[in-house]
This record gives structure tokens, C-alpha cells and sequence, in this order.
């Protein structure tokens, strides 16, 4: 048995089903699960003390794709269009290989750790010269963090009408048989599972509609989540309604696209009609504003998905088009984004913090992590609020306002990664020094 209490913590925004604020309280961690919350608590074991500091619970990641973490800001694709950004891209991700995977999963996990998550998702979706989904889900176990990979795939090569090149797609046949292999080496259905896998088509207009049916049956049958890319600009709709001669809601929803078990990234041009069948489907959207203005693919209408009783989480996105991967940062983007739309009530500090929460292990299936009760996994994110970023603050709470964007300590399933603001985990040095290697080899 092994315990933790974190003790005296200015406030705990515990995101719990009455989204209670306590001060001056305490967590109590027991064999990876929060045991108690409350004041005056005692423990055993290791003491943690949270004077000057906001508790909230580890923040979870929806949508990203971790190897980009080796393309950022590639020059070419800088200031290009999503299409024009992609052809850009997939010459150089085709020189990928398995330790590019590796190292590119350990730094992108790394900056999201230090930023707050404790769970992420991730899209890999090409699998050049021997990398396979395994090179991520050793890399999320070495730094210690809750994953949720999901098994991403491209048929449609530039021969075929599609996209990307053809040496970066594979059969159909395939990409089902290693996305059925995956799930039965690594997905774990239990609560508390460390690792989840998912099937993930890239995109409609990077596979077939056999493929997306296919992949959609197959989840089902393995009792695995479905995730892909939907309607991230106007590019992406006409493309949809010139193929498929229909608006990518109906297309998705056709092919059994839509859920408790899906949950689909962007969705920034979902018409009304679109987020009435997201809501009544109970599907998921992981929100990804800075992408979203990266690539200037709009505002997603978040505020209306919330007020339908859509299920929203927030998602960085690839490397490549943020081209940051600070989740605390990306929760303050999503809240400012939709006051640029909607006025400064749109939406608040603490309600983005809940979508950055509670909102994402929602769209992730996961009521077990996302909040800081009693039985829920003890994912557990501790911010400094004694530092300049807060000074003068009126409501430290109100951590997207002020605030740091970085964690001073972070617990995964009662281990801590972070502590002190350093990753506990892995040797970060050494794999920035790699990661900055191989990048430099991709470019000549
Ligand atoms: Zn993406």
C-alpha cells in the first residue's frame, strides 16, 4: 500500500458533480486512487505540502499527434492552409522511423506533462520504414503518463485521388489487421487502465467509406472508441459535399460514426443540425483552438455545443500546427477564442478549466479520471500561485486569467512525473538533445 496526502492547498477546484471549491484542504492518495478530500486530514505516508497553490485535477488531452513534435514550425508550412500545410508535411514525415517515433512521444509528453496533463490521446496515423503504434505506448509508460493512443490509418494515396503520398498509405486489409493486433496487445478495458487504444481512420478524405464502416464495426466489436478528423475548415465541407454529396455530420453519422464511443476532432463548421445529432448521439468533439487559428480554420461554435449538451474536451493538436503543446494554455486559447465570437461572457476562466477536466475524460469515456472525488483516479495537477504570473491576483483560482502555465508538481495514478516543475520520469535533457538530432537530420 502506498499513500500520498497533498496538505493545506490554498484551493482545490475539485471539478467533482457539484464542481466544489475547498480551501485550505487536503487529498489523500491511496494505492493510485484518491482515498479522501477534505480539512485536517492525516496520512502515512509521503507529505506534500500545497501551501500557495491551486489543486485541480490533471488535465486531459483529447486530440494530438505526438510524432509532429519533431516538425514544428518547418518553414514551408508555416503561414500555408490545411491542405497546403499536409503536402508540405508528408514528404519529410515519410523519413520517419522508430526512434523518431520514440523521441518525438517522449518530449511531446513531456511538454504536456509539465503544462498539466496526465492524460492524453494521440493520433498516429503513418507508419513509414518499421514504426508502428508500440513506439508511442513504450514511450507514454517510460514518463509514467495515462494514454489513450489511437490506431490512425491513410488508404487513399495522391495515385488515387487522394492527399497524401502513396508510400505514406497502406492496404485497408492491413490497417484493420494491425489495428486488431494493437487492441489485443495493449487495451485495457479495466477503470484505472493506464492505456486505452482506439481506431482512428485519418480523415473522410484520406480513406474510403468501406474502411471508415469497417473500422467503426470493428470498434464495436472490441468495445474500443472511434476517433477521426471532421469538418475542420470550408475546404474540408466542400471537399465533403462535392465527394460524398453530403455535409460531414450525415457522412459520419451514415457509416456509424456517431456515439458514446466517438468523438471527433475540430468540428469547427458543425452547422446546428450537426450539433443536434452530436448532442442526441452523445459524440464527443476535442477542441483545438490554436490549431484552429494556426491554420486559420475558423472558431468552433463551442459555446453553442455546450449549451446543446454537447460533450466537449480540448485536444493541442499535432506539434506541427500549434505549433505549442501547453494544454493550461490551450484552455485559456479556447476561452478567450470564443469571446472574440460570442462577447466576455461567453465563457469563464473555470468553465474552460472544466472543459480542459471533467470535460475531456468525459469525451474519453473515462468518469474515472477529470475530477478530484473520492474514487477517482489520483491524476492530480499543483499550481505555484505565489509567483509574479499571479501577483496582485485577486481570485489565484481563476487560473487562466493569471496564473502559471506551468505545473509545479503533477501526480499520474498517485506517482509524481513532476516535481518541483522537473520531470521525474525520464532524462528530458538528453531527449531534447535528440529530439533537436533528428530534427536536424530531417531537414537535410
Ligand atoms: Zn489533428
Amino acid at each position: 500500500m502506498s499513500e500520498i496526502l497533498i496538505r493545506a492547498a490554498d484551493t482545490i477546484l475539485t471539478m467533482d458533480g457539484t464542481r466544489r471549491e475547498l480551501q485550505g484542504a487536503d487529498i489523500r492518495i491511496r494505492d493510485g486512487v484518491i482515498a479522501e478530500v477534505g480539512t485536517g486530514l492525516h496520512s502515512q505516508g509521503e507529505t506534500v505540502l500545497a501551501k500557495g497553490c491551486v489543486v485541480t485535477p490533471g488535465l486531459v488531452n483529447t486530440h494530438h499527434h505526438l510524432y509532429q513534435t519533431l516538425t514544428r514550425a518547418v518553414p514551408g508550412g508555416q503561414d500555408a492552409l490545411l491542405f497546403g500545410w499536409l503536402r508540405t508535411l508528408y514528404p519529410i514525415w515519410s523519413r520517419f522511423g522508430p526512434e523518431e517515433m520514440r523521441i518525438s512521444a517522449l518530449a511531446g509528453l513531456a511538454e504536456l506533462a509539465l503544462s498539466g496533463c496526465t492524460l492524453t490521446s494521440d493520433h498516429l496515423y503513418l507508419f513509414p520504414n518499421g514504426s508502428r503504434l508500440d513506439d508511442t505506448i513504450h514511450a507514454a509508460g517510460e514518463i509514467g503518463m495515462r494514454f489513450h493512443p489511437t490506431r490512425g490509418a491513410m488508404s487513399i494515396g495522391e495515385s488515387d485521388g487522394g492527399l497524401p503520398p502513396d508510400a505514406l498509405v497502406e492496404r485497408e486489409a492491413d490497417i484493420l489487421n494491425d489495428c486488431i493486433r494493437v487492441i489485443d496487445a495493449f487495451h485495457d478495458p479495466r477503470p484505472g487502465a493506464m492505456v486505452r487504444v482506439g481506431v482512428a481512420p485519418c480523415s473522410p478524405f484520406s480513406v474510403s467509406r468501406d474502411l471508415m464502416r469497417d473500422a467503426a464495426l470493428l470498434a464495436r466489436d472490441k468495445g474500443v472508441m472511434l476517433h477521426t478528423h471532421l469538418a475542420e475548415n470550408d475546404e474540408d465541407i466542400a471537399y465533403s459535399l462535392e465527394q460524398f454529396g453530403c455535409r460531414p455530420g450525415q457522412y459520419a453519422e451514415d457509416l456509424g460514426w456517431s456515439g458514446d464511443d466517438v468523438w471527433h476532432a475540430h468540428c469547427v463548421k458543425l452547422d446546428g443540425a450537426e450539433i443536434d445529432l452530436f448532442a442526441r448521439s452523445r459524440t464527443g468533439v476535442a477542441h483545438c483552438p490554436c490549431s484552429n487559428c494556426r491554420l486559420g480554420s475558423g472558431i468552433a461554435p463551442v459555446r453553442a455545443m455546450r449549451d446543446a449538451g454537447v460533450k466537449v474536451g480540448l485536444g493541442v493538436d499535432g506539434s506541427a500546427s500549434n505549433d505549442a503543446a501547453n494544454l493550461v494554455g490551450e484552455a485559456r486559447q479556447a476561452m478567450l477564442l470564443q469571446r472574440v465570437a460570442k462577447g466576455a461572457d461567453a465563457m469563464s476562466a473555470r468553465e474552460a478549466l472544466e472543459i480542459a477536466t471533467r470535460g475531456g475524460a468525459d469525451v474519453l469515456g473515462r468518469p474515472d479520471c477529470g475530477r478530484i472525488e473520492v474514487g477517482a483516479r489520483a491524476d492530480v495537477a499543483i499550481w505555484d500561485v505565489s509567483g509574479v504570473e499571479s501577483a496582485g491576483s485577486w481570485d489565484p483560482a481563476a487560473l487562466l486569467l493569471t496564473g502559471p502555465t506551468r505545473v509545479r508538481d503533477l501526480f499520474v495514478e498517485g506517482r509524481q512525473v513532476v516535481r518541483g516543475g522537473q520531470v521525474t520520469t525520464i532524462d528530458l535533457p538528453r531527449v531534447i538533445e535528440q529530439a533537436n538530432r533528428l530534427a536536424r537530420a530531417l531537414a537535410g
